[in-house]
């Protein structure tokens, strides 16, 4: 039998990185079913031990980090720095998981109420089993180890699906955790191209289904968990907006704008894709921002882009804002395949693709508004909402229109600050998906509540799940409502 095999390549150069099966049904049933041995055996292991284990795991991937990072260098094009960045973040987010996991989860009393007095009630929040993760190219450490981490940390095997465009750092993740775990196949990886991902999402062994990726194959992976009744976490796109109010240092709001959205080549779910800057300040601040453009250069500061379709895309909302906009920075010569410079576009109609569709490249339009109120009615307007910026000096007013502002994230005076911060949930909403990695409720997301009333002693003459209860139990039931709810409080 031959196995097919796909090439993984860098991006920048076409050199082939790496070759690797690309896994069928069977091998992907397969693993699910070993997975559901290993997820058995992982949750017996209790918090402590697979605390310690998973604390091991991470110190295993920081011996490796630069030949983890030379590895995403190779298959995404990023700069090595830049890669270093993303596993010292996910680095930061095994640690958090694997330490807070039992504090978030594990077995604690809680009141039984009045009525219940008589009851001792406790919750805790076990594993699901086998979490399938399918994940994406951008961010191929950083991404999936948000669903990865938070998964094993809360005691259930790992069956990952990376991008068929990064396979190679997925492969080397669940052969590094095997040093940490070699018992048991806690978390395996499977190769392949979108079918792969398909059969793993429709495999009804799989109990979570986490994804990263477009809304337009959130659909499809939801409709395929639909069969099974599997939940899922979607972490899709966004087209995130960037405020500038009047009082804002413009000086950091120029640099943490452009850096928000040309990092990575704009290849970022939460990058700055729309800027809002009030009418007070906007001639500064443009200034400052073009000033900065100018000197980043796609192949020094950032990477290429690393889907080689993506650029149809990029191109097709350059060419099209720059027709209806005004350009700032670069046009439509910026884009030099696999490379694309800077492209900032001022005054483009709110109902172009440009502004409404994701872009993912290193593009920006940016928009003059009489305020911070219509700056965040106009970010409002998306029918993405994943995260946000707000520059304003003003501690207070940053605070309600980050609350105002229709995402899962806001970051204030600073870019993305959110996902460092291991103890806040990332996710969207709208077409940027549901459900939340990262954080308690991260834990939360790959477990289910688990509820247990235990009676510690019958309550005389209040027997009520009896068919033997008599009416004059219930009158004294009525009357205990009557005492405990019966009152209108002013
Ligand atoms: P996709 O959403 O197509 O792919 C994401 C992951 O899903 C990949 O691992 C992919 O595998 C897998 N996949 C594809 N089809 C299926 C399927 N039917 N069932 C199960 N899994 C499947 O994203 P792309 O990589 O094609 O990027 C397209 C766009 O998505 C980008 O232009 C960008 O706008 C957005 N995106 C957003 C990301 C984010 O961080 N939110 C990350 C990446 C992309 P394979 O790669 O092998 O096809």
């Amino acid at each position: 039998m031959t196995t097919l095999t796909f090439d993984s390549l860098n991006p920048a150069t076409g050199v082939v990185v790496g070759s690797h099966p690309k896994q069928g049904s069977d091998t992907v049933h397969e693993a699910v079913g070993r997975a559901e041995e290993a997820a058995r055996w992982w949750a017996g292991l209790g918090h402590a031990e697979r605390k310690r284990r998973l604390l091991d795991y991470k110190a295993v991937i920081v011996r490796h980090l630069r030949e983890l990072a030379e590895l995403v260098h190779q298959e995404t094009g990023k700069p090595v720095a830049d890669a270093t960045l993303e596993l010292v973040l996910a680095i930061t987010h095994l640690d958090w998981a694997a330490r807070n996991a039992q504090k978030v989860l594990g077995r604690r009393r809680v009141s039984g109420g009045m009525i219940g007095a008589n009851l001792a009630a406790s919750l805790e929040y076990l594993p699901l089993g086998v979490v399938g993760v399918i994940g994406p190219w951008n961010y191929p450490v950083f991404t999936p180890m948000g669903s990865i981490a938070y998964a094993l940390a809360a005691g259930n095997a790992v069956v990952f699906k990376p991008s068929e465009l990064t396979p190679g750092v997925g492969v080397r993740l669940a052969q590094l955790f095997a040093e940490s775990v070699p018992e048991q196949p806690v978390f395996q990886t499977v190769t392949g191209f979108g079918e792969t991902g398909a059969f793993l999402a429709s495999d009804p062994r799989v109990r979570k289904i986490a994804f990263t990726g477009s809304t337009a194959t959130a659909k499809r992976v939801m409709a395929a968990c639909a069969e099974n009744l599997t939940p899922l976490v979607a972490e899709c796109g966004g087209k995130d907006a960037f405020i500038v109010d009047a009082d804002a240092d413009l000086e950091a709001a120029a640099d943490a704008c452009l850096w928000g959205a040309m990092a990575n080549a704009g290849q970022t779910c939460t990058g700055v894709e729309r800027v809002y800057v009030v009418d007070a300040v906007y001639e500064p601040f443009m200034e400052l921002l073009s000033r900065r453009a100018s000197s980043i250069k796609a192949g020094e500061h950032y990477g290429p882009i690393t889907m080689p379709g993506q650029l149809d895309i990029i191109k097709r909302h350059i060419d099209d804002a720059t027709k209806s906009g005004r350009a700032i920075t670069g046009g439509p010569d910026s884009v030099r395949a696999p490379f694309v410079d800077p492209v900032i576009v001022a005054d483009v109609p709110e109902d172009s693709p440009a502004v409404r569709e994701e872009t993912f490249g290193p593009t920006i339009t940016v928009r003059r508004t009489r305020d911070a109120q219509e700056a965040l009615d106009l970010a409002n307007a998306s029918s993405y909402g994943l995260a946000g910026t707000i520059f304003t000096r003003n501690t207070r007013r940053a605070m309600e229109l980050a609350r105002a502002m229709r995402t899962g994230m806001t970051a204030i005076n600073s870019v993305i600050s959110f996902a460092g911060v291991p103890s806040l949930p990332f996710g969207g909403t709208g077409d940027s998906g549901f459900g939340r990695i990262h954080g308690a409720d991260g834990l939360r997301e790959f477990t289910r509540p688990k509820a247990i009333s235990r009676q510690r002693f019958a309550v005389p003459g209040m027997n009520l799940t009896s068919f033997a209860r008599g009416a004059d139990e219930l009158e004294r039931l009525i009357r205990l409502v009557t005492f405990l709810h019966g009152r209108r409080k002013r």
